[in-house]
């Protein structure tokens, strides 16, 4: 078993926005051990951009050396947990004194960033090789790189295609609207309640054959469903009462896992019904940031910070200059939430977060 000196041992499990920044707050007050199956942070909402302009992905994808300067980076997943330690897949025992779970979406990415970069290479190759596109799934991910390819390659034939009755179903009608009427307006052919056999196409025919029987001729296809929640890992664990029906992690409103003292979960895997965002996760990390450093310096547990779930914005970018965004009493689209998001896609704001240069 490792373990750390005199300071606190610290595990977070979980490098993606919520994890990385709070390994990040806490690395000058406890032993730090922040556990990722890759070495760097993606900015995930950059990952769009990245494909149809892959020098962006220099600043968005961010080695987890270059924030936690501090801290010991293990790389490699997590399979288990006792009330001690955790177990990677390698067969590496970590003990710990406090637990954070940050482990928000499972997403099939490679090690490196070396190797991200190089995908984010490849996958903009495809795009420039080919004349029509067919984008499988109208969330965020789907909605978001027809916008990009609309407004980089306008030349290019983009058909995006969503099984679902509208686009963006995890905000309003309104804004999927507005996005709909941006994207047609764009020239992106959107179909609605089909699904497509991406089997069909196996054959090299380049003809997408879909749910209703319609057949769409396109050079390639991307597939942006929704990923997975990444906590099946947690079914077999100590926390496995500790899931909802859904896969989230039940949390009390120090976002303790429910029944914990020293397990904390941060981010989209956790209960709260809230948006899961980004920004949100951010402010898990640093409400629990506040706790470990109270608890740390032996604080009482009844002066924690509670976390208040606020009434969530949703900013989908169209492109490099609109966007469409969602408040709690409106919804608005072009140019004015456009220049909130979709320049810089928060690249610099987040990078500014995690102690780097903008
Ligand atoms: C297209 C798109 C656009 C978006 N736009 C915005 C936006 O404009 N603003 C905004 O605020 N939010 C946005 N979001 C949402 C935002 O990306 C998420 O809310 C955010 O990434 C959640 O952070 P997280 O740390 O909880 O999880 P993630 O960022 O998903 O990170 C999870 C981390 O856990 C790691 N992990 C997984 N399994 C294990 C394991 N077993 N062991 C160890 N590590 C593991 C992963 O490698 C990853 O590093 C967008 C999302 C998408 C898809």
């Amino acid at each position: 078993m490792e373990s750390g000196g005199e300071k606190k041992r610290m595990v977070v499990v979980g490098g993606g926005i919520a994890g990385s920044l709070l390994a990040k707050s806490i690395q000058f007050n406890a032993d730090v051990t922040l556990i990722d199956p890759k070495d760097y942070l993606e900015i995930t909402w950059a990952s769009l951009r990245n494909m149809v302009e892959p020098s962006f992905a220099e600043r968005s994808v961010i080695n987890h050396r270059d924030y936690l300067t501090n801290g010991r980076i293990v790389t490699s997943a997590v399979i288990d947990i006792t009330d001690t330690e955790v177990l990677t897949s390698e067969g590496r025992r970590i003990a710990y004194d406090y637990l954070v779970i940050a482990t928000g979406h499972r997403d099939p990415v490679p090690k490196t960033k070396t190797e991200r970069l190089n995908q984010y290479q490849a996958e903009n190759q495809k795009i420039q090789s080919a004349y029509s596109i067919v984008i499988v799934g109208g969330g965020p991910t789907g909605v978001e790189l027809a916008g990009e390819i609309a407004t980089d390659f306008p030349e290019k034939k983009v058909t995006l295609v969503h099984k679902g009755p509208r686009l963006l179903e995890f905000i309003g009608a309104k804004a999927a609207d507005k996005a709909l009427r941006w994207l047609r307006s764009r020239k992106v052919e959107v179909k609605l309640e089909q699904a497509v056999d991406l089997n069909s196409a196996s054959d090299g025919s380049q003809v997408y054959k879909t749910s209703t029987g319609e057949s769409i001729k396109a050079d390639c296809h991307f597939l942006c469903a929704g990923k997975p929640l990444a906590s099946a890992w947690l079914n077999e664990t100590i926390l496995k009462t500790n899931l909802d029906k859904s896969g989230r992690l039940m949390v009390d409103e120090y976002l303790r896992v429910k029944g914990r003292s020293n397990i904390f979960a941060i981010g989209d895997i956790t209960d709260i019904p809230e948006l899961k965002q980004g920004y949100i996760a951010h402010k898990h990390a640093m409400v629990v940031a506040r706790n470990l450093k109270l608890l740390l310096a032996g604080g009482k547990e009844s002066k924690m910070s509670k976390y208040e779930p606020g009434s969530a914005i949703a900013l989908v970018s169209l492109g490099r200059k609109d966007a469409v965004a969602q408040f709690p009493f409106t919804t608005i689209s072009g140019c004015v939430p456009g220049l909130v998001k979709s320049r810089d896609l928060f690249v610099g704001r987040t990078r500014k977060q995690m102690g780097l240069q903008p």
